[in-house]
């Protein structure tokens, strides 16, 4: 089972690595929670890193670079950090990265992180295993990638694909904006990005790898209800039937997607995230179904009805 994101042409060099018999990614276990440290206020963030805050980062990340062959491109709000040739770097930083924020910053964040992250794109997964163990102390859980708050940096096998590269620049923006968003909004809208491309100039999710087992979970009646996976803790959602809860959260994403509200969504809940944590009273006022039985009824017929690929 593959998958693989789709960007605008001229790009296709950065992104078009397709991942060929390889299991499903697992998400961002070692994370846990994206948003654990305590999310500062949106109105109180503090402001951007300025150019010569980057400079004094760069040349701090250069004296601990693992090895030659490094290059380091600044890429606002991110540093990509690469072992490709220096030219497959550049592309990856402005063909994914740059496309990535420069559309997700248009349909629905206003902030950039207030620190400076950096992107790491290794070349292999020798390389990924061998480098991520050095620089963070600890070997990776995931084959594919994954963000660390602590460590501030998004860290990637990018032989496997850029789709979890676009999954996990999601995370530190939307710690940035959207304080106390939950899990399973987080992950929901993290990886509809997995698999995208760009539509009218929007960002755009495609069906990816997670609708077999999620169609399955439906035929089977395990899929729990939407008041069920809006209610979930951080914990629960991380834990819990881990694989069925970011299907789950994610169809439901490209649902409103399908149905042009899931930008209305996202503001609408971010306004009112402090009646409404959990997002499900917002969800039902969106949708306009009183009736959510029913309406998880006509979502399931949608999702059994999706083809990937
Ligand atoms: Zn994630």
């Amino acid at each position: 089972m593959g998958f693989r994101v789709l960007v605008p042409l001229g790009c296709v060099a950065a992104i078009a690595a397709t991942i060929a018999g390889a299991s499903p990614p697992p998400g961002d276990a070692r994370v846990g929670p994206p948003n654990a440290r305590p999310a500062k206020a949106v109105d109180e963030a503090p402001p951007a890193p300025t150019d010569a805050d980057f400079a004094r980062h760069v040349e701090r990340l250069k004296q601990r670079l693992p090895g030659p062959g490094f290059t380091v491109v600044i890429q606002r709000p991110f540093v990509v950090v690469g072992d490709e040739p220096p030219e497959t770097v550049r592309h990856r930083a402005e063909g994914t990265v740059g496309w990535a924020v420069r559309l997700l910053k248009k349909s629905y964040f206003a902030r950039d992180p207030a620190e400076i992250l950096d992107i790491w794109l290794f070349r292999d997964e020798q390389s990924y295993r061998k480098h991520a163990t050095a620089l963070f102390d600890t070997p990776p859980t995931t084959p594919f990638g994954y963000y660390s708050h602590a460590d501030r940096a998004l860290v990637m096998n990018i032989a496997t694909g850029g789709g979890t590269l676009v999954h996990e620049i999601v995370h530190p923006f939307v710690a940035a904006n959207f304080p106390g968003c939950p899990a399973w909004f987080n992950e929901g809208l993290g990886s509809l990005y997995e698999q995208c491309d760009e539509r009218n100039g929007r960002i755009h999710g495609r069906t990816n790898w997670r609708l077999a087992g999620l169609q399955q979970a439906i035929r089977d009646r395990r899929v729990p209800s939407f008041e069920k996976l809006c209610s979930t803790t951080s914990k629960e959602f991380y834990e819990r039937d881990r694989g069925t809860n970011y299907a789950q959260a994610r169809y439901l994403c490209y649902y409103l997607q399908e149905r042009d509200l899931l930008e209305k969504y996202y503001h609408r809940f971010l306004a009112q995230r402090k009646e409404d944590p959990t997002g499900y009273q917002t969800l039902q006022e969106i949708l306009g179904w009183p009736d959510m039985a029913a309406f998880q009824r006509e979502w399931s017929d949608f999702v059994l009805g999706l083809r990937f690929p």
